[in-house]
């Protein structure tokens, strides 16, 4: 653990220039101070003794927290100082600082290396400096900084001691010091500068630095530290010196015997390795825990990766990178990096699968057991089920669920994973910008890790996985390349099966991973990913769609996740339609599973206030039964083991309407439409968004001014276009329907006109507002009010044509929702209403637009222009 590094200097640290010197120099400057407050890194289970160097892995928030400010913040790291203190604690955040050792040493920082993965975590390579203190804490958190007290001196001389005892003492340390080191390999750098250092070393360095190298216990080293008197350190270090000779002669003694008890040689830090055999890593650490903790994880690595089954080609990139760990002493960045490297090597499911089940008889059936609804969807799965028995091979397209929020596109490929015996495994490709994402980073870089693909075949340990790329529709571009093109490769069949992820660095192949894709809108999906994938929508669900699904699915899972039973929750018909209708508008069904939860949660804190407490009753019969004067012990006992509840049948908690409103509060969407459809200029359009259909209320209003037009609500071009259009036609026909009272006269003259979409903060476009407009200014001029149960869509020409538009099944569905009755439609889109679920479809009223003419008659009770018409005109006028 404690090592002198080679190759590593201190810069700017007073005359220092590197450990070496650190431990060597006689010029270093006396007058070297360290400062009176110190952040304090806490590090247990080891002792950094001054003179001596160690490399310590932050982990715990608390220390991470002072490497983040105090270290990395700076710009270099010369004159970094911290106080490295030890706790007895596993958990440095938890330890109690009041609890730490009292006497720490200041530490030098010589390097930081870093690394992200599996999770961030620094290594600081630290050189002890002196003891101190640990007077008090100026702050405990984020990190503590303590006052302290320097307890001895950066480097002095011992040559004006005058004390006879204490030279005898020095006298006999160097003495065995010297021995242990003849002792060793002199070939070996770090026991040649050791020897050097001991005839250069002031001499009272001497107990620290090797107390640091010889094999002992953390008590003692915490002894060797707390020995703040010269005299003391040595008489701490000196037995422990004299162990480690013994050790290294009883352990000579053994290997020139060939003596095989020699593995029992109590503990010994440092022996000397044959030359030859140990030439690279000559000093080895035997007894130590954490060295033979890692030779034998080494070892099981190895294991790991010959039961792994590798390729040849992996094997054999394995092979040379185990080879290159076991040469590399532990301490080295490195180290880590290559073993993180192999680990993933080890687990990866080379060739590891789950068996082939497919039975397409059932398939069907527990597709509808685990959804309802969503035949279009289930169909295709089918057919792609069949030709994927048939054919037994996964070439073809990539399906892709297209639709809202919530509507069941992740749960199908669960469920499809599940017909299959294959693994699930979700990769959120929201907001992924970075190819290296998809593709992993190369392991040169500080933190690199591979990429989803080959994270996700690591977490379900099999190469046949179902694996659901959710949202691809939201993949990003940056400048650190195009996620999309990474995608494609991971796809496309000819190249999959030889995918060679970054980090990986050896092809893995993909070809039996089983794709699908969701998305909300097909609109963002890149051209080259969405060729290569087959679209299947789901529009979303009627209110009895929704309602099915409730009690069928959502309703028994709920009560499920909250430990509730049906003897013990219902939900009335009633109560059920009146969440579904006022308490959500959504297209999916997920708002709808948080409102379920929100009751069940609420009734059960009722029912569990209302459960018997076993142990009370207890009590209480025991009671009883001794006022009854019962003398029989043994009935007693009897009935506290089986206490005897005497309450009434509980009855089930029914969900209805009050109670609906009591849990869940005021309804969210009541009466929406009538109250905001009360006045002229209001009228109710229709939008699609990737979240689904959704009703629009588009409001105008005018005021006195020289015909300016203004529009907010983040309208895209095409809408502000619209809304251009609709103005100049109506101001065309002003005349023709009333809004003006003679020819010549202009609509606008003298005022100027206000339209507003909410929700103003969602950018909104698209053509099909354009028959809205015309309404809401129809309306605002004529001062008629449009009717409440009515909502509208389409575009419009400036000779008054109304266009179709798109997303036809999710607009009705959202107006359905709403509780709206009618809609206005473009004739042209006439086909599509064979989309819509027949009980919509009679619930609706259709009217099908060919001008504009037959809108504005749709739109208002009495028709337009209405036998009122002139009348209202000529108040307004
Ligand atoms: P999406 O991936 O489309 O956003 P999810 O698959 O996460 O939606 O579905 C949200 C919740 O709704 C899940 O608990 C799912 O089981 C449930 N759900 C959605 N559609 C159905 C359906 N047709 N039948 C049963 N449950 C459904």
């Amino acid at each position: 653990m404690c090592t002198f590094p080679d190759n590593f200097r201190v810069r700017g640290y007073g005359s220092f220039a590197s450990v070496d010197e650190l431990c060597t120099s006689n010029m270093a400057p006396r007058s070297v101070r360290i400062p009176s407050r110190l952040p304090i890194l806490l590090v247990s289970g080891g002792v950094l003794l001054p003179g001596s160097s160690m490399r310590i892995p932050v982990h715990a928030p608390r220390n991470m927290q002072l490497v983040k400010n105090h270290v990395m913040k700076r710009n270099s790291l010369s004159s970094i100082i911290i106080g490295v203190a030890a706790t007895t604690s596993k958990d440095p955040q938890t330890e109690d600082l009041a609890a730490l050792h009292g006497i720490g040493t200041a530490a030098v920082v010589a390097q930081v290396t870093g690394t992200n993965w599996p999770k961030p975590a620094y290594t600081l390579l630290v050189t002890g400096l002196c003891r101190f203190r640990l007077d008090d804490f100026v702050q405990e958190k984020p990190y503590p900084i303590a006052h302290v007290t320097q307890l001895d001196k950066l480097p002095g001389d011992l040559t004006d001691v005058n004390d006879d005892e204490l030279a005898a003492l020095l006298d006999t340390f160097k003495e065995k010091a010297s021995l242990l080191v003849d002792m060793l390999d002199i070939t070996v750098p770090v026991v040649a500068k050791l020897k050097k250092m001991l005839d250069s070393l002031p001499s009272q360095h001497l107990p620290d630095v090797f107390a640091s190298i010889v094999k002992a216990t953390y008590k003692e080293k915490l002894q060797v530290l707390d020995a703040v008197g010269l005299r003391e350190r040595f008489e701490k270090t000196l037995p422990l010196l004299i162990r480690q000779i013994e050790g290294l002669r009883l352990l000579q003694n053994s290997k020139e015997q060939g003596n095989k008890k020699s593995k029992k040689i109590p503990d010994v830090r440092i022996v000397v390795k044959p030359p030859g055999e140990g030439g690279r890593r000559p000093l080895r650490i035997v007894g130590d825990q954490d060295d033979d903790g890692e030779v034998d994880e080494i070892t099981e690595l190895e294991n790991k990766i010959k039961q792994a089954n590798l390729p040849a080609q992996a094997l054999k990139v394995a092979t040379r990178e185990l080879k290159r760990l076991k040469k590399m002493p532990a301490a080295m960045p490195d180290h880590a990096v290559i073993r993180n490297y192999l680990e993933l090597m080890a687990e990866l499911p080379w060739s590891k699968s789950s068996p082939y089940q497919l039975d397409i008889t059932h398939a069907r059936e527990d597709l509808d057991a685990d959804h309802y609804g969503l035949d279009k969807l289930k169909q295709r799965v089918m057919e792609y089920l069949a030709v994927r028995q048939l054919k037994n091979n996964l070439r073809g397209p990539i399906l892709c669920f297209v639709g809202p929020p919530g509507v069941g596109k992740t749960s199908v490929g669960r469920s499809i994973a599940h017909i299959l015996g294959r693994e699930f495994h979700r990769i959120s490709l929201g907001g992924v910008v970075d190819s290296s994402d998809i593709r992993g980073h190369r392991r040169t870089y500080i933190g690199s890790m591979p990429g989803r693909v080959v994270q996700g075949l690591r977490t379900v340990g099999t190469n046949n996985p179902l694996f659901l790329l959710d949202e691809v529709d939201k993949l990003g571009r940056s400048m650190q390349g195009d996620p999309a093109s990474a995608l494609l490769e991971v796809l496309d069949p000819e190249q999959n099966a030889h995918f060679t992820d970054h980090y990986l660095n050896v092809p893995f192949d993909l070809s039996q991973v089983i794709f699908i894709a969701t998305a909300n809108t097909t609109a963002t999906i890149p051209p080259a990913l969405l060729d290569r994938m087959e679209v299947i929508s789901v529009p979303g669900y009627t209110q009895e769609e929704k309602h099915n699904i409730a009690t069928r699915h959502l309703v028994p899972k709920q009560l499920k996740e909250h430990g509730l039973t049906g003897e013990e929750l219902q939900f009335s018909e009633e109560g059920l339609k009146s969440i579904i209708g006022r308490y959500t508008r959504e297209a999916g069904v997920r708002t709808l599973e948080r409102r379920l939860g929100a009751v069940c949660r609420a009734v059960a804190v009722k029912v569990a206030e209302g459960l018997p407490k076993p142990k009370q009753h207890a009590v209480e019969n025991k009671e009883s039964k001794e006022e009854d004067k019962t003398d029989d012990v043994h009935a007693v006992d009897e009935d506290i083991k089986v206490p005897h509840v005497d309450h009434p049948p509980n009855l089930p908690i029914v969900i209805d309407n009050h109670a609906v409103k009591d849990i869940l509060g005021p309804p969210v969407y009541e009466h929406e439409v009538s109250q905001r459809l009360n006045q002229p200029g209001v009228a109710v359009g229709l939008a699609w968004t990737p979240m689904g259909g959704e009703i629009m209320f588009v409001e105008a209003t005018r005021m006195d001014g020289d015909g300016q037009l203004t529009l907010t609500g983040q309208l895209g071009d095409v809408m502000k276009e619209s809304a251009q259009l609709a103005i100049s036609w109506l101001r065309s026909n002003a005349l023709e329907y009333g809004l003006v009272q003679k020819a010549g006269q202009d609509l606008m003259e003298n005022t100027d006109v206000h339209i507003h979409f909410p929700a103003g903060a969602i950018g909104k476009d698209g053509p099909s507002a354009g028959v809205t407009i015309v309404t809401v200014l129809a309306s605002l001029f004529s001062g008629h009010i449009v009717r409440w149960d009515t909502a509208m869509t389409g575009e419009i020409t400036l000779r008054g044509v109304v266009l179709p538009v798109g997303g036809i099944k999710e607009k009705v569905l959202a107006a359905h929702r709403a509780g709206i009755k009618r809609i206005i439609l473009p004739k042209r889109n006439e086909k599509d209403l064979q989309d819509i679920p027949s009980n919509v479809r009679k619930e609706l009223t259709f009217i099908l637009a060919d001008q504009l003419s037959d809108v504005l008659k749709a739109a208002f009770d009495e028709g337009f222009p209405s036998s009122k018409q002139d009348r209202a005109v000529s108040s307004k006028l």
